[in-house]
Order: C-alpha cells, then sequence, then structure tokens
C-alpha cells in the first residue's frame, strides 16, 4: 500500500476529533487553530464548480486590504501561504468535493464524491459564498479583469474611471455610492424602473450627482479585450431594442448564494439561505457543528472577517471537544 493509499484509509476509519469542509480563508484559519491545538484537522478542500481549490481569493488579482501586506498581495498566493501555515501544524487535506452529511448524533459522518465516508466528532463548516452572475458572454472571460462583484474589494483600482453596476437594491445603491469615492461616474443599470432599495438609500443615491440611472436596462453581454471592460451590450427590457454602452468596469450587486444545500433541512438559515449561529459563538443548531465565513456572514464578506470567523469556530470547537470527548460511544482510540 503507497504512504497516500495508507494515509487516506487511515482517514476513512478514524474518528477525526474535528474535520473542516472549506479551503477559503475561513477553513484554512480554523484548521491552523485547530491544528496548533493539536487536534489533527482534516479539511476537505471542494472543488466545486471544477474550480480551483482555496475559495473565492483565487478568482482574484491584487488583494490590497489584508493586513502585513502593505504592497499587496495576489489573492491565490494569499490562499496559498495559508494553506502552507495550516500544513505546517499538521493540517491534512483531502481534496474532493463532500457530497452529503449525516450529523445526527455525537460522531458526524460525511462523504464525499468518490465515496468516501469521514467521520468527525466536530465539524467545522466554512464552505463560502458565491455572488450571484449574469451569466452573460464575456462576464466569464473577464471576471476580476474589469468585472466584479465586490465594491470593498476592488473600487480602488477604478480612479476617474467609469463604472456601471447591475442592481436595485440596498446593497447596490451602498456600493454605488462607494464607488463614487473612486470612479468618475457610476451608472446604475436596473431592470425596472423604479428600485427595490429603501426609500433613505435611494434618496442618497439620486443625490449623489456621479451617479445616474439607466432605467429598464439588462446587461446582454460584456465587452472588451486584454483583460479590460470596454463597454456593455444593453438590453431594453421593454422594447427590447439592444445598444452599446461604453465603461471601464462592471461591478455586480445581485446578490450572493452561500453554499449551504448539503444541509437542507438539518442546519438552520435564515431566508437569504445563510447558516444561522448563536451570535457572538459560531455554534450552529446542531451541537458540534460550527460555521465559519462567507457561509455565515451575509454582511462583511471579507477576507479578513472570514478568517476571524475561523480562528472563532476553531476555539469553539476546541471547547465542545474538550467538554465532549469521553461522551462520544464509538470512539475507536
Ligand atoms: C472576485 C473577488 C474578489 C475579492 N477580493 C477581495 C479582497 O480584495 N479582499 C477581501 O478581503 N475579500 C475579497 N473578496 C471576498 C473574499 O474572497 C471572501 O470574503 C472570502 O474568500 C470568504 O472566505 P470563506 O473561507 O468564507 O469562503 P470561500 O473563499 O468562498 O471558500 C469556500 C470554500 O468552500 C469550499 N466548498 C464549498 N462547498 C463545498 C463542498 N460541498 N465540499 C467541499 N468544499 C466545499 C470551496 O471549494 C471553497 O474552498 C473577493 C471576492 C471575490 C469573488
Amino acid at each position: 500500500m503507497s504512504e497516500i493509499d495508507r494515509l487516506a484509509s487511515d482517514d476513512d476509519t478514524r474518528v477525526h476529533d474535528v474535520v473542516i469542509i472549506g479551503s477559503g480563508p475561513a477553513g484554512l484559519t480554523a484548521a491552523l487553530y485547530t491544528a496548533r491545538a493539536n487536534l489533527e484537522p482534516l479539511l476537505v478542500e471542494g472543488v466545486v464548480d471544477g474550480g480551483p481549490t482555496g475559495g473565492q481569493l483565487t478568482l482574484t488579482t491584487d488583494v490590497e486590504n489584508f493586513p502585513g501586506f502593505p504592497d499587496g498581495i495576489m489573492g491565490p498566493e494569499l490562499i496559498l501561504g495559508m494553506r502552507a501555515q495550516a500544513e505546517r501544524f499538521g493540517t491534512r487535506f483531502v481534496t474532493e468535493d463532500v457530497t452529503s452529511v449525516d450529523l445526527e448524533g455525537p460522531v458526524k459522518a460525511l462523504t464525499t464524491a468518490s465515496g468516501r465516508t469521514i467521520a468527525a466528532r466536530s465539524l467545522i463548516v466554512a464552505t463560502g459564498a458565491k455572488p450571484r452572475r449574469l451569466e452573460v458572454p464575456g462576464e466569464t472571460e473577464l471576471w476580476g479583469s474589469g468585472v466584479s462583484a465586490c465594491a470593498t474589494c476592488d473600487g480602488f483600482f477604478f480612479k476617474d474611471k467609469h463604472v456601471v453596476i447591475v442592481g436595485g437594491g440596498d446593497s447596490a445603491m451602498e456600493e454605488a455610492m462607494f464607488l463614487t469615492k473612486f470612479a468618475s461616474k457610476v451608472s446604475v443599470v436596473h431592470r425596472r424602473s423604479e428600485l427595490r432599495a429603501s426609500k433613505i438609500m435611494q434618496e442618497r443615491a439620486f443625490k449623489n450627482d456621479r451617479i445616474e440611472f439607466v432605467w429598464n436596462a439588462e446587461v446582454a453581454e460584456v465587452q472588451g479585450a486584454d483583460g479590460q471592460v470596454s463597454g456593455l451590450l444593453l438590453r431594453d427590457t421593454v422594447t427590447g431594442e439592444t445598444r452599446d454602452f461604453p465603461c471601464e468596469g462592471l461591478f455586480l450587486a445581485i446578490g450572493h448564494l452561500p453554499n449551504t444545500w448539503l444541509f437542507d433541512g438539518v442546519l438552520d438559515r435564515d431566508e437569504e439561505g445563510y447558516l444561522l449561529v448563536d451570535q457572538p459563538s459560531t455554534a450552529t443548531n446542531v451541537p458540534g457543528v460550527f460555521a465559519c465565513g462567507d457561509v455565515m456572514d451575509q454582511i462583511y464578506r471579507q477576507a479578513i472577517t472570514a478568517a476571524g470567523t475561523g480562528c472563532r469556530a476553531a476555539i469553539d470547537a476546541e471547547r465542545y471537544l474538550a467538554e465532549h470527548t469521553s461522551a462520544a460511544p464509538d470512539d475507536p482510540r
């Protein structure tokens, strides 16, 4: 038996103290802390949608707001550093998706895409969220190169540029106003002739003379080349006519989808699908199951806040294990 097969079969038969699902900043921080607490965490780093492991930061270029990197750092490099740090203290990695979970009883069971089962006394869920996309031509090709779903992260790169924001809710108005700190002009493109945003947010946005509204319009295509957005093809939602709309950046504010389908009917969620935790702890409604990062946070959604809740989940899991370890009936150790 090869070393890799031996480790894999060990992982399949043993009841782990801590298993973490997700390899973004939340999961990797939880791994670092639980590894340094000698809990030998096993981290299942998904390859959801065929994407790279490491979560949303692997889809971006410069990260300029993670403390400790005065010149900024590339998203994938930041994740590789976090992963190496977690590995250094003994975190083990399984690279595949979790496809089902059984969270009843003191030992939790996970099944992966290849059919492996993994057992754990405590589980940290760090499965993140993904921004909703328009699903139009050009969007994927220019994602991270002029197309963004995070004004807080990327607004700074659009100094004196004309950008478009798509959406009509409070987040869209908040992001539009934030973008006026950098952009020369912000066009809000909205499918209807009125906004969903609260009255107060609408008033603020209407008063801002750097914001213009393009009503009854939807993006049919993102245009650009050489990693830069040059404009959009807009379709009139009433007449169906299309027209070119030059701009240098596109921000989406049409919501996020938390990755929580695995926990349907098991873990409590809010109306948007985000996992509910017993704040200020990261405990979910199932004892021994903790949640951290974007999957439980629809407000902040930053790498640093995800890492912060990852730390909290690790400490919560450690305390839970200290109180409950002798209670696990099928402990093979
Ligand atoms: C384009 C872009 C740019 C950004 N730029 C910045 C920035 O500059 N600064 C900043 O602070 N924030 C930025 N963000 C936000 C930041 O990336 C997120 O807040 C952060 O990554 C959230 O971390 P997380 O660990 O909670 O989740 P994620 O990073 O979403 O990671 C989730 C992980 O869970 C895994 N997973 C999901 N389902 C399963 C499953 N069934 N089985 C196994 N694994 C699973 C995924 O594969 C992934 O590894 C950006 C986001 C995007 C999209």
